[in-house]
């Protein structure tokens, strides 16, 4: 009975053990060339004599040699142990690596100043969103803004101050958009926001919105020790949605920008959408 219990623990310990070997060569092709990678090779490499040492003891078991017990079973469990240790520390120092590898992707597509993403980012986003909506006519629309006078702003409180008003914009765009929306700065003083699945009235109903919340807030309250004013902006918004004269990702953002061009034309603090005869 306990010899039949003993033979079935060995038996699946082995496929177990067969079975540990596969995720590990899976990790191993996804690591770049290199230490970490090396070292999970001798993680392998130590499995293998795990394997090895594994078979010896259930061949020896099975012959009933038990003299041999007495080297085995200890360099056994040895190989488990360091093999347990190899494998922890390694795993640590994966997950250090990986944080660190998501820390240069995450400050790559990031704007550092407003803390959302940069054009970068946009750009790629909007080359990937194109041709999914063209294939699968899901609506899409994009959201080009523009700080009026901001110039003004430098001029007259600083550029320490304009920073400011750009952090609080972007601060604020960001509590008024959905989580699916992408906010990008596309450029100084100009946010993009791309909506996806949504149609562009439903995008130039969130940019008037976003208009009127601009309008109504403090950007940076006043200080009056220092005597200085709280700073108050309005911006100017050009809205495009997708539709099939969209031809690239180029063009997608050129009908934004002309419709912002024509909301600062026409006396800023104002949504334009984009009509064919603009
Ligand atoms: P308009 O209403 O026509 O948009 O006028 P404007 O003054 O906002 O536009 P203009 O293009 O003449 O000036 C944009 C200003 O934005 C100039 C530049 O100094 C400022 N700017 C761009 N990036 C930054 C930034 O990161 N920080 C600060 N403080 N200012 C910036
Ligand atoms: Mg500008
Ligand atoms: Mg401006």
């Amino acid at each position: 009975m306990t010899d039949n219990i003993v033979n079935w623990i060995l038996l699946v310990g082995a496929c177990l053990l067969c079975v540990s070997f596969y995720p590990i060569q899976r990790l191993i092709g996804q690591l770049p060339k290199g230490p970490l990678r090396r070292r999970w090779n001798d993680v392998r490499a130590l499995i293998l004599f795990f394997i090895a040492g594994y078979v010896s003891f259930t061949y020896l078991y099975w012959l009933k040699k038990d003299d041999n017990f007495d080297l085995i079973v200890p360099a056994v469990f040895f190989l488990g142990a360091v093999l347990v240790l190899f494998v922890g520390t390694l795993a640590l120092e994966t997950a250090t690596e990986i944080k660190r590898i998501s820390t240069l992707q995450y400050e790559n597509i990031t704007d550092h100043l407003i803390g959302i993403y940069n054009r970068r980012y946009l750009d790629r986003k909007i080359a990937e969103e194109l041709p999914r909506v063209r294939r699968y006519g899901l609506p899409l629309s994009m959201l080009l803004l523009d700080i009026d006078h901001f110039k003004a702003v430098n001029d007259n409180y600083g550029h320490q101050v304009g920073d400011e008003t750009l952090k609080s914009l972007g601060k604020l765009l960001f509590k008024k958009v959905r989580d699916t929306d992408i906010i990008a700065r596309y450029g100084g003083e100009e946010i993009a926001i791309l909506a996806l699945q949504t149609p562009v009235s439903d995008a130039g109903d969130l940019a008037e919105r976003l208009r009127r919340a601009v309008e109504t807030s403090i950007m940076v309250p006043a200080d009056e020790n220092e005597k200085k004013p709280a700073i108050k902006i309005t911006v100017s918004i050009g809205v495009t949605g997708f539709d099939q004269q969209v031809t690239d990702h180029h063009a997608f953002i050129e009908r934004a920008d002309k419709a912002l061009y024509k909301a600062k034309e026409g006396g800023r603090n104002r949504v334009i959408v984009f009509e064919n005869t603009l």
